[in-house]
């Protein structure tokens, strides 16, 4: 028997050709220069080694233990790059039970009615964090629609803003003489009594447990089961947006143990909100910089967070929030433009620190005014030092406008964007600014016909499921709503800022990869880049525009190794 091995083993060409695996018989969308669409493809050592017809690959890189796997004419594409999510938040969002669909009021009174009977009288109940702009209503919850229940104080975490029903502010002591905190205000109805809306004032609220706790093995295994979900929707390496000394300690462990499915790029975010000197030192003193780590594990990008958010009414913009703001997020001045967080001359010195240090740079921006603030500092620091070459970029930039589009264009700035915002949160927030200024609200047309960079992202942070959650993860929804600009309510947000289905896939693959500093080895499919694949359930780019958003992978391979699904 052996003699009979060693006689075959004579008998075929050079081992070095006899690959792993060899995928034919399919349609294999490259993402090169030229957007070939091969039939084959050959893996060895988890990089791609060759890709041709079916013929030419079987018959040049096929050995005796090379897996060969008949597609049956299924698309494959590069493995997909979501380039803004938060894992390990995610992660532990479900850990000990799944959260519930909160998409209305009524939802989360049923939420507190089902939590009420549980719980012994007088225990908190906090309805998890929601975004109000999401909500059937359009409005934002108030102490009668939280008074469910008379026995238990309950809160709704909208994050930045709070709600309170009547016992809980009983319990805490809030009425309608308690002095504003700092920064903060106890919005008041028409009658003058506190509505239950704490605006930035949730501290006030005595004796609500504002979130569990988990020990560090919890926070790796959480961490674990949200990168193989990421993995299982197809994608193969995530941008991780906001780490801290200590989730990188988390995100290293898992990586010693060698189990991470997926590739990480991490974005250290620094806590600014502290003394300029304090914010300097720091990162001075890090070890950390842009591309340290390896084709596994590392760091990308510095980020501050510069705005509050769209979807609580703080994001800073050019133009007032105005009367619908009242409703969606109890802003009681119809005036207030949001909250900038950091000055001009603050910003300036923290980014150069940076800069000086080696690091792209970055910061959470989402209305018109922190975009505008944000490239002032890029345009300062690029009068010293041109600042093409770090790909520094503007993170969400919601709210551009043709004037920040040109300043980005001319000095190389790219730009990492959500496109499933247009779906979600366009209904309300056009309810808030009117549609007429939102001409440039995601402008991805506009990116790409001026040459700027955009990577795709979802800015994932909530729930585990691919589509439910805040946000939905599944590149295939998020690329489906950069081709349709389609919102919830079937409105088609300005149609001329649509792009095609290859621009679509590029922004999840080789431009994602590009703003990673990692278009060599990711983001398509070419001989001697890492086998990192996805086998999807139907063709990208000849179903209906509709079924974009429903395509499941069949298969996820990362490093030539199968990490969810089947061949
Ligand atoms: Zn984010």
């Amino acid at each position: 028997m052996k003699r009979v091995v060693f006689a075959i083993l004579l008998c075929l060409p050079a081992t070095a050709a006899d690959a792993d695996l060899i995928l034919q018989n399919g349609r294999i969308v490259t993402v090169d220069a030229a957007f070939r669409v091969a039939e084959a493809i050959a893996v060895k050592g988890g990089r791609i080694t060759a890709i041709g017809s079916s013929a030419e690959i079987l018959k040049g890189e096929r050995g005796l233990r090379t897996k060969v796997v008949d597609l049956g004419g299924k698309t494959v594409l590069p493995g997909l790059i979501d380039a803004h999510v938060h894992a390990l938040e995610a992660g532990l969002s479900e850990f000990r039970g799944s959260l519930p669909v909160l998409d209305s009021i009524v939802a989360i009174q049923n939420y507190v009615r089902v939590a009420a009977r549980s719980r012994p009288k007088g225990g908190w109940i906090v309805v998890p964090r929601t975004l109000p702009p999401r909500l059937k209503e359009m409005r934002f919850p108030t102490k009668q629609d939280l008074d469910v229940t008379t026995d238990h104080p309950v809160a709704f975490d909208g994050s930045y803003v709070w709600a309170a029903n009547s016992l809980a502010l009983k319990m805490s002591g809030i009425t309608r003489d308690t002095p504003n905190p700092a920064g903060g205000e106890i919005v008041k109805g028409p009658d003058g009594e506190p509505n239950g809306i704490l605006r930035n004032a949730s501290q006030l609220l005595k004796g609500v447990a504002r979130a569990e706790t988990f020990s560090e093995e919890d926070k790796v295994a959480a961490l674990a089961e949200m990168l193989k979900l990421y993995a299982s929707a197809g994608l193969t390496t995530v941008g991780d947006r906001a780490v801290t000394p200590a989730e990188v300690a988390v995100f290293e462990k898992l990586k010693s143990r060698q189990q991470l499915p997926v590739r990480v790029v991490m974005t250290w975010r620094i806590n600014a909100a502290r003394p300029v000197e304090e914010v300097v030192s720091e990162i001075r003193a890090s070890s950390w910089t842009t591309n340290q780590g390896d084709d596994w594990l590392r760091f990308g990008t510095f980020k501050v967070t510069l705005d509050g958010g769209q979807s609580v009414g703080t994001a800073y913009q050019r133009m007032p929030y105005g009367s619908f703001g009242r409703q969606l997020y109890g802003q009681t001045d119809p005036e207030a433009r949001g909250t900038l967080f950091i000055d001009a001359q603050k910003l300036y010195r923290i980014m150069k620190a940076a800069r000086d240090k080696g690091w792209q740079l970055t910061a959470h921006v989402q209305g018109g005014g922190a975009i505008d603030a944000l490239l002032d500092a890029f345009e300062r620091l690029d009068r010293e030092k041109p600042i093409a070459p770090s790909r520094s970029h503007v993170m969400h930039g919601s709210f551009m406008s043709e004037e920040a589009l040109d300043r980005m264009q001319r000095m190389g700035v790219l730009v990492d964007v959500q496109p499933g915002w247009l779906y979600f949160d366009v209904p309300a927030l056009k309810r808030v600014f009117g549609l007429e200024n939102m001409r440039y609200f995601f402008p991805l047309r506009s990116y790409m016909d001026r040459g700027i960079i955009v990577a795709g992202g979802s800015d994932h942070m909530i729930g585990h499921e691919k589509n439910g959650a805040v946000n939905a993860f599944n590149p295939f929804f998020n690329m489906w709503a950069s081709i349709t600009r389609r919102t919830r309510e079937g409105e088609v947000v300005y149609p001329q800022e649509r792009i095609t289905r290859q621009e679509a896939l590029k922004m999840w693959t080789i431009w994602a990869a590009y703003l990673q500093f990692g278009e060599k080895t990711r983001g398509s499919i070419e001989p001697g880049k890492f086998a990192d694949l996805v086998v999807i359930d139907r063709d990208y780019f000849n179903c209906a525009e509709d079924e974009i958003r429903r395509i499941e992978p069949v298969a996820t391979i990362v490093n030539g190794r199968v990490v969810s699904g089947r061949l």
